[in-house]
């Protein structure tokens, strides 16, 4: 199964990791979760969600 890591200390709450993929991402208060494990099916629209982060604070890994 993927895994996903947003870096806390680059992340700046853009949101647009929510915006691609609000299923895997979404503020909390003023806390960003997230999913940490994805299924394969998943992978493609959470890397798009990575690419679109401004700060390149989301790395998904196998
Ligand atoms: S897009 Fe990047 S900087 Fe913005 S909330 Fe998501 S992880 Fe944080």
């Amino acid at each position: 199964m993927p895994k996903v890591k947003v870096d806390m200390n680059l992340c700046e709450f853009h949101g647009q990791c929510v915006f691609v993929a609000p299923k895997h991402f979404r503020f909390v208060g003023d806390d960003l979760q997230y999913d940490e494990l994805i299924s394969d099916e998943d992978r493609q629209l959470v890397e798009k969600a990575a690419k679109a982060c401004p700060q390149l604070a989301i790395k998904v890994s196998d």
